[in-house]
C-alpha cells in the first residue's frame, strides 16, 4: 500500500474536522491559528474550541492582546488549562508580532520558531493550516501512528518529522497532521486503540486485534 492509499483509507474512516481544521476551512486569519496552536498544547480540542472562541470574542488581534491584563487573558483562555504559562506566552508573541512584523504572522518557519514559545510543531501548524505550505505537525498523534504503522523509528517528535519528510511525497505533507490526528483520536488511540475497525489492520505491524481479544477475555 502507498502512502497515497493509506492516507484514503485513514480519511474514508474518519468523521468530523479536529479544531485546526474547522479554523483552516473557515478561513481563520493566521494570527488565530497560531493563537489556537498555542492554547492546544497538552489539551482536548474541545478545551482548545472553547478557550479560542472566548479569547476572541473580546480580544481578536494581536494590538488587543498586547494590550489586556493578563489576569483578564487568564480568566478566558482557563479552560485550556496552563493558562498562566499560555496567557503570558500569548502575550509576548502578539507583542513581538507587533514589533517585529507589522501584526502579521509570518509564513515562514525560521521567524515562526524564533517568536516566544513557538516550536516546531506549533510553527509547522501555521504554515499547514494558515497557508497551506507544504509541512509535517508532529504532535503525540503523529508521532505515536507513525511508530505503530512503522513508518519511522525516531526517539523524538523532531526526529519524526524529518524521517516522514524523507519517506513521503511532499505533495502528501500536507494531509499528515490533519488525518492523524483524527484517526489519533478516533482509531488508532493512545490506550485501546481500535484496530478491529482499523483499515491498516493488514498492514499495520503493531496491530493490536490479538491483544484486545485476550484483554477482553480476561475480563
Ligand atoms: S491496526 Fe491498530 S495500531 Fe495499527 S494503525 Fe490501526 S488502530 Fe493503530
Amino acid at each position: 500500500m502507498n502512502f497515497e492509499e493509506i492516507l484514503s483509507k485513514i480519511d474514508s474512516a474518519i468523521e468530523g474536522e479536529a479544531h485546526l481544521d474547522e479554523l483552516a476551512n473557515k478561513k481563520q486569519d493566521p494570527f488565530k491559528i497560531l493563537i489556537s496552536t498555542i492554547l492546544s498544547a497538552r489539551t482536548r480540542d474541545s478545551n482548545t474550541r472553547v478557550a479560542t472562541e472566548r479569547l476572541f470574542a473580546k480580544y481578536n488581534t494581536p494590538q488587543l492582546i498586547a494590550e489586556a491584563e493578563i489576569v483578564t487573558l487568564e480568566e478566558l483562555i482557563k479552560v485550556s488549562g496552563f493558562y498562566k504559562v499560555k496567557a503570558a506566552r500569548i502575550k509576548e508573541v502578539s507583542k513581538r508580532l507587533l514589533e517585529e512584523y507589522n501584526g502579521e504572522v509570518p509564513p515562514d518557519f525560521e521567524e515562526l520558531i524564533n517568536l516566544p514559545g513557538v516550536g516546531a510543531k506549533t510553527a509547522n501548524c501555521v504554515l499547514v493550516y494558515a497557508y497551506k505550505i507544504p509541512a509535517i505537525p508532529v504532535d503525540v498523534h503523529v508521532h505515536r501512528i507513525s511508530h505503530r504503522l512503522g513508518l519511522v523509528q525516531t526517539k523524538s517528535p523532531d526526529k519524526t518529522e524529518e524521517a516522514l519528510k524523507n519517506k513521503i511525497p511532499k505533495n502528501l505533507w500536507i494531509k499528515i497532521n490533519r488525518l492523524f490526528v483524527r484517526f489519533g483520536q478516533q482509531i488508532c488511540l493512545p490506550k485501546n486503540p481500535k484496530c478491529e475497525i482499523c483499515p491498516l489492520n493488514t498492514i499495520c505491524p503493531k496491530n493490536f486485534t490479538m491483544e484486545n481479544k485476550m484483554k477482553k477475555k480476561k475480563k
